[in-house]
């Protein structure tokens, strides 16, 4: 027994001591002692209403000092009081600090209960599944994700692969959703968008379907052609010029196709072999434009204007594959009699090289897709020609491995312009002898 109440019982021992003296003085014992036990229970009382008050109140100090045992009810009251208040503390610091990090997730995560009622979600999970508060909590995950798909992946309850599926919000949107059972019977549910993921998925099997596609016609009429020699033998003679060169043709072609596609391929994952050095620009544009005269054959007037000192610190093999991609390009798709113009030059943002035709042009929905593999506007024409379908994706790649860019105007019937930018950090001014 502690010292408070020890007090308290010699504190009821004197005052039945003076009830007794007070009967024996006034001979009313009764009485007397009616008085002194009433006066301790309203004192009682007393400190018990200020108890009640103190625990109604905002309980933020210590209670008034009490007398006896109230002392100590008080005393461990308040403590108690105190620790509760540092644990509550402690909680709501943790909690804020899961709630910030869960925030700080990239991908969206969604609280639920075996059932899928949901309980919590962070910033992401709002915004991707556009969940609100308080309205969204408690309702059931399948009643706001209203995707069958959804329902019958929630219902399998083998969530070992994730569920691939238009966002609910947006038809261009992909997203990817895992539950993870975790705790006592909860569920996690974690939404990635996966739309670049998709889209280049997307990218790589129109690609292969595109290659395959390619080498199959080159592969087809050689293969075609030899079938007629071998059952002909005697016509082979008459036949011999336009079959064979016919094979030439195609087996070019092929070799092109495979050449660009090695390239590209070589551009796209290989850094190291990204060799820079002075690249002497003006030589390279004379000899590029020396070939276009010969493959324009006189058909056309291209005209070149270069910065004789303006060289580039660049890979020399990549920007021969650019130049010579552009400018023969200009040649294939402009008509006879066309005019072609070559500029190089630069200004304080860097060096430009301008090839201009005004040849058959190019309709503006096209642009944004002919840097893709294998895009072209005519396919006919293009393999006519002789092409790839891979040139611009090459020169797109290069100017981006020398942090440049590709601008490409154009109007249909009138012209096209082709600019490729490079920064000044690479531009050199070269003394001429
Ligand atoms: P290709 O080998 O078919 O020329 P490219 O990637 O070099 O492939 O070009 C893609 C497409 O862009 C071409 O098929 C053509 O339709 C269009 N194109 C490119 N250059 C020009 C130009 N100077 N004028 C008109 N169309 C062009």
């Amino acid at each position: 027994m502690n010292n408070s109440w020890s007090s308290e019982i010699w504190r009821l021992v004197g005052l039945l001591f003076v009830g007794l003296f007070l009967g024996l003085v006034t001979g009313r014992f009764a009485l007397m002692l009616l008085l002194i036990v009433s006066a301790y229970l309203i004192w009682h009382l007393y400190n018990l209403h200020r108890l009640d008050m103190w625990l109604q109140g905002k309980r933020t100090g210590m209670p008034e000092v009490a007398e006896g045992a109230w002392s100590n009810v008080y005393y461990h009251l308040y403590r108690l009081q105190q620790r509760n208040r540092r644990r509550k503390k402690r909680l709501a610091t943790m909690v804020n600090r899961f709630r910030e990090s869960t925030n700080a997730l990239p991908d969206a995560a969604v609280i639920m209960s075996a059932n899928g009622t949901i309980e919590n979600w962070n910033k992401k999970a709002a915004e991707l599944l556009d969940l609100k508060s308080p309205h969204d909590t408690g309702q059931l995950i399948t009643n706001l994700i209203r995707n069958p798909e959804f329902a019958r992946y929630f219902r399998r309850s083998d969530y070992a692969e994730p569920l691939r599926m238009k966002s609910p919000l947006n038809e261009l949107v992909r997203l990817s959703m895992q539950i993870v059972p975790y705790g006592n019977k909860q569920l996690l549910l974690l939404v990635r968008d996966v739309t670049r993921l998709y889209k280049l998925e997307q990218v790589r099997k129109d690609f292969i379907a595109n290659v395959s596609h390619e080498l199959r016609t080159p592969l087809t009429v050689i293969s075609g052609y030899l079938e007629t020699i071998l059952d002909a033998q005697d016509e082979w003679a008459d036949e011999n010029d336009k079959i064979l060169s016919s094979m030439m043709q195609q087996t070019i072609r092929m070799q092109n196709i495979v050449t660009d596609l090695l390239l590209i391929s070589r551009l796209e994952t290989d850094d190291s072999e990204h060799k820079r050095d002075q690249v002497d620009v003006p030589a390279i544009l004379e000899m590029i434009r020396e070939d276009a005269d010969a493959l324009s054959m006189g058909r056309h007037k291209i005209k070149l204007a270069s910065d004789r000192i303006l060289w580039l610190y660049a890979n020399h093999e990549e920007i021969v594959s650019v130049f010579s991609n552009l400018i023969y390009n200009a040649v294939k798709y402009t008509p006879e009699g066309g005019d072609i113009n070559i500029r190089w030059f630069a200004d304080e943002r860097g060096a430009w090289l301008e090839v201009e035709d005004n040849g058959a042009g190019i309709a503006p929905q096209h642009l944004p897709r002919l840097t893709e593999r294998f895009y072209r506007v005519d396919v006919g024409r293009s393999r006519e020609s002789g092409g790839t379908g891979l040139g611009l994706a090459i020169v797109k790649h290069v100017l981006k491995r020398h942090n440049g860019r590709l601008e490409i105007d154009s109007e249909l019937g009138k012209g096209s312009t082709f600019r490729c930018y490079f920064p000044i950090s690479l531009v050199i001014e070269k003394e001429v002898a």
